[in-house]
């Protein structure tokens, strides 16, 4: 992989005369394999450059993906004058991290409505396509990504890329999660064992280096690192090198000089080999496989792209704090991510609340008057029935008790004074992680030549037809359902050319239950949509219309292309069996035949 920077500036861009050489632009990184993968890693100011050599390079078409950290400025602010998105015949993905409410897309648009921009996102000439994004790994040609939560005041993605035997690591905006390590001293454990995993034996680690152990202090909470602490976890993760990067902008070239120069210093007495350098703008180096250990991948199996559920009114923080301040601050930060508050006075009554409710997560004093957060984060441990480990238990302290803590079972310290925003993006990152049983289907093989055959039958966005109203008519009536439908499953979206019993004849593939009959290309039934891991949480259940059971046949051309279903829908759990099966294969047929009528 060769990786070249075109931003590594933090918070602003900063030209002028003392970051000439460190550069001014706020982050973007290019990455390209040998394969010729082009990834573009954040989009800030440095993105603008990037553009214009992409395009003066590739005349005849850009092929590429971008993937975004996170949302603030710095890292997206690039994006409107990134000119290879304007031009028609490129083609790109965008992927970021999915918000409770906002998908990448919409908060993307956020930027570009017309108060701030005068283009909106629609306008784009190229091709792009928005992918949300949680933790776990996916691929983009070859090159394996895996994604990880970050500390940070908004929701934002580190990313590791493995290609060609190495290993690269971006990981801004990050701070540390223990207070204890933030001058680069003190013993690695919990989170920030977690967070040295996704580290582990990189080739290179792009890491957030913003401040100084000495700097730190008054910036406790703003979501970045002191360069102490990245070389520290860096260390301990056998990294083999560390760039830092997201420079302060009050730091300038000489004293970013000075800066990794002590740092060197330090390494070469300490013995250590792990290389260290700055970023700079312009700078461009190849990764290559290092002789460090490290495992093949970070363990992960979970699809980063499997859409997470935006369903808050399901998510709940148990909290039990006796001062009535820092109570009123968190329940705001709750509130304020619509998710569901239940407070105890009692804090001692929670572990046997917890064996019988559901909480995505849980915040606790750890020492006052009458309680010990420590004994009472061990008993919800050792009661919970489901799946104990995986909900979160925050200690609330004046100080971190990390050993205690560590065999307690305690997930994370907040401690004080902590800021609203602080705990609000603790609320969000810790409800959002509890597992999720939404499962977007995956895309089929042939889903190109799929889609040009969809596109053929020149029938998505056509009017309603009786022809293909009464088959869905008879499905109704003949199955005894409030819902039946001729769904076509097109690139984005799940359009419906008839919808009997149903509004809204459009939802997006991500929701899809459709989508997975036409990823398998058999007949799909679901009994109980609440106890099938894929469905639960997905909000057609959750919401509107409240699918409880679902039956669909896909619809398979003559030339093998499946381009959507017939299928019913029931609002009570139901069966679908025997000689009623054959009746849907019946009805499905005539429902083939009328299509392919169509473009005949
Ligand atoms: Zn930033
Ligand atoms: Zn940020």
């Amino acid at each position: 992989m060769r990786v070249k920077f075109w931003g590594t500036r933090g918070s602003i861009a900063k030209p002028g005369p003392d970051t000439t050489r460190y550069g001014g632009n706020t982050s973007c990184v290019e990455v390209r394999s040998s394969r010729g993968t082009l990834i573009i890693i954040d989009c800030g100011t440095g993105a603008h450059a990037l553009g214009q050599s992409l395009l003066a390079a590739n005349p005849k078409g850009i092929r590429g993906h971008i993937l975004i950290t996170h949302t603030h400025w710095d890292h997206i602010q690039g994006l409107p004058f990134f000119a290879p998105l304007f031009v028609p015949g490129n083609e790109w993905d965008i992927y970021g991290p999915k918000g409770l409410d906002d998908s990448v897309r919409e908060s993307l648009a956020g930027q570009m409505q017309y108060t701030y921009f005068p283009v909106a996102l629609d306008q784009f000439g190229a091709i792009v396509r928005y992918h949300d994004l949680v933790e776990g790994v996916f691929e983009i040609d070859g090159v394996r990504i895996t994604t990880r939560y970050l500390n940070h005041p908004a929701l934002t993605l580190g990313y590791r890329l493995e290609a060609d035997g190495a290993t690269l690591v971006y990981s801004t905006d990050h701070e540390p999660h223990s207070r204890t390590l933030a001058a680069g001293e003190g013993e690695i454990t919990g989170q920030e064992e977690r967070h040295a995993e996704f580290l582990r034996g990189a080739d290179l680690l792009l890491h957030d280096a913003q401040y100084t152990a000495r700097e730190y202090p008054a910036k406790i909470g703003w979501g970045h690192s002191p360069v102490e602490y990245a070389v520290r976890i860096a260390q301990h993760a056998g990294v083999a090198k560390i760039g830092l990067t997201h420079h302060d902008p009050m730091r300038d070239d000489q004293s970013l000089d000075q800066l990794v120069e002590n740092l060197r210093a330090k390494l070469r007495n300490s013995g250590s080999k792990l290389e260290v350098f700055a970023a700079a703008e312009g700078m461009s180096i190849e990764v290559e496989p290092s002789l460090v250990q490290r495992p093949n991948s970070v363990a992960v199996d979970t699809d980063a792209r499997s859409a997470i559920t935006p369903a808050p009114a399901d998510r709940s923080v148990v909290l039990a704090i006796s001062d009535p301040a820092a109570t009123a601050t968190i329940a705001a930060a709750v509130e304020a991510e619509k998710v569901r508050l239940r407070t105890f006075s009692d804090a001692s009554a929670i572990p046997e609340y917890l064996k019988t409710e559901p909480a995505s997560m849980v915040v606790l004093d750890h020492r006052t008057p009458g309680v010990d957060g420590l004994a009472i984060c061990k008993a919800i441990r050792n009661g919970t029935s489901a799946d104990p480990q995986s909900l979160p238990v925050i200690l609330l302290a004046d100080s971190e008790d990390t050993a205690g803590g560590e065999a307690a079972g305690v997930t994370e310290w907040i401690v004080r004074p902590f800021s609203s925003a602080y705990v609000r993006t603790k609320v969000r990152t810790w409800t959002l992680r509890t597992a999720c049983r939404w499962v977007r289907a995956a895309i089929p093989e042939d889903e190109e030549a799929r889609l040009g055959t969809l596109r053929s039958l020149r029938v998505l966005d056509t009017k309603p037809e009786a022809r293909f109203d009464r088959i869905t008519r008879l499905a109704a009536a003949l199955f005894d359902v409030p819902i039946a439908l001729i769904s076509l499953v097109d690139w984005d979206r799940q359009w419906c050319k008839s919808c009997c019993g149903l509004q809204a004849g459009v939802i997006s593939r991500d929701e899809s239950f459709c989508a997975h009959v036409v990823h398998d290309r058999q007949i799909m039934i679901v009994s109980d949509t609440l106890r099938d891991p894929r469905f639960a949480d997905n909000p057609l259940v959750t919401n509107a219309p409240r699918v409880r059971f679902y039956a669909g046949a896909p619809l398979i051309l003559d030339n093998g292309k499946c381009v959507g279903t017939l299928c019913m829908i029931d609002t009570r759990v139901r069966s679908l069996e025997g000689a009623s099966i054959g009746l849907l294969q019946d009805l499905r047929d005539l429902a083939v035949q009328e299509l392919q009528h169509t473009s005949g």
